[in-house]
């Protein structure tokens, strides 16, 4: 059965035909929607395979209605694809960097128009994570019904195939090497662009909260003009079964490897307000729907996640030292904790 088009994928399957020369592109998983057919989970890599390169993940459409966090990466890797063409700076970087691209994790829930994937299962409640606190009700994550939203997915059970996939693509890509960042975009909470890092699950700091501290100081410091809210998930909502939090444990498991893991979520109730139209559409609530908000939607993060490549390739030059490391760790703690 000819599964029915989702833009989205197609823009992706272009990209890939475009960078052949350059990028290597492989389906980690194949997940079918009843009645529809059967959708590519791709993995796109580019740049130095080596274990000593750093590498940074981009990861987007785990939810599927958040079409806006698959198109955000995808026109990322559009404009590194058509800049190989001609920009010898980006070739020197990928010398030195390994980049790894999961644009669209849920392509089931994409073409069903939900959240969760085909079996009902909300991706980022579904990882072997249990919160240590009280989390709220139903949005933290709940096992009554796969018919409500934020279900995990049943007891005891491995993870659903869209995240077994996304952790075999963190595991060989990221975690196997000494340092490496990566950002999973998302939207619909609240009206500012929002950056959260680990935990999810508590309250406590994460490990390597100085690094994520220096992290957020060098970005500040060169884009002064900057409008995103930066902080632990914990600081808005605790949550069961986080997939960024189960993963960031594990690289945890590795003394002296680094894995900063960042999820960006786009404010849209913002797009609402100046288009309160939107409200009346379910698409409409996670996404701009008017082409020049989406346009400006798509450039604004741009910075961010090639900020992010920079900052990987050059993790020597900013990661805290034994010297200053106990400074970033206690600044950490006064905005945050
Ligand atoms: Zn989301």
């Amino acid at each position: 059965m000819t599964a029915t088009k989702l833009p989205e994928l197609e823009a992706l399957e272009r990209i890939i035909e475009l960078g052949a020369g350059w990028l290597h592109a492989r389906v980690v998983c194949e997940v079918s929607v009843p009645g529809q057919g059967n959708y590519p989970v791709y993995v796109i890599t580019l740049g130095n395979p080596a274990r000593e390169a750093p590498a940074v993940g981009y990861f987007g459409g785990v939810h599927g209605l958040e079409r806006i966090g698959a198109e955000v990466v995808i026109a990322y890797l559009h404009s590194l694809v058509m800049r190989l063409q001609w920009d010898s700076t980006l070739h020197r970087q990928l010398e030195n960097l390994r980049l790894v691209f999961m644009p669209i994790v849920n392509p089931g829930g994409m073409a069903l128009g939900t959240r969760a994937n085909p079996g009902g299962v909300d991706l980022m409640r579904n990882a072997p994570v249990q919160a240590t606190e009280a989390v709220p009700f139903l949005v933290g994550g709940q096992r009554f019904s796969a018919g409500l939203p934020w279900y995990r997915g049943p007891k005891d059970q491995s993870m659903e195939a869209e995240n077994q996939a996304v952790c075999e693509v963190v595991n060989a890509e990221l975690l196997s090497r000494d340092f490496s960042l990566s950002v999973d975009c998302h939207s619909g909470f609240g009206a500012l662009d929002r950056l959260w890092f680990p935990y999810a699950h508590k309250r406590a700091p994460m490990v390597h909260l100085a690094e994520m501290q220096a992290l957020k100081e060098i970005f500040v410091q060169s884009h002064s003009y900057h409008r995103y809210l930066i902080e632990p998930q914990s600081l808005q909502y605790l949550a069961h079964g986080d997939l960024w939090d189960y993963l960031h444990l594990q690289s945890c498991a590795q003394p002296g490897r680094i894995f900063l893991p960042l999820t960006l979520e786009m404010g849209s109730w913002l797009w609402v307000k100046k288009n309160p139209r939107q409200l009346f559409s379910r698409h409409g609530i996670f996404n701009p729907l008017i082409e020049h908000r989406q346009q400006r939607v798509l450039r604004q993060h741009q910075l961010l996640l090639d900020f992010l490549s920079r900052a990987a390739c050059s993790h020597n030059l900013w990661l805290p030292t034994p010297a200053t490391r106990a400074h970033h760790h206690a600044q950490a703690l006064q905005d945050w904790y």
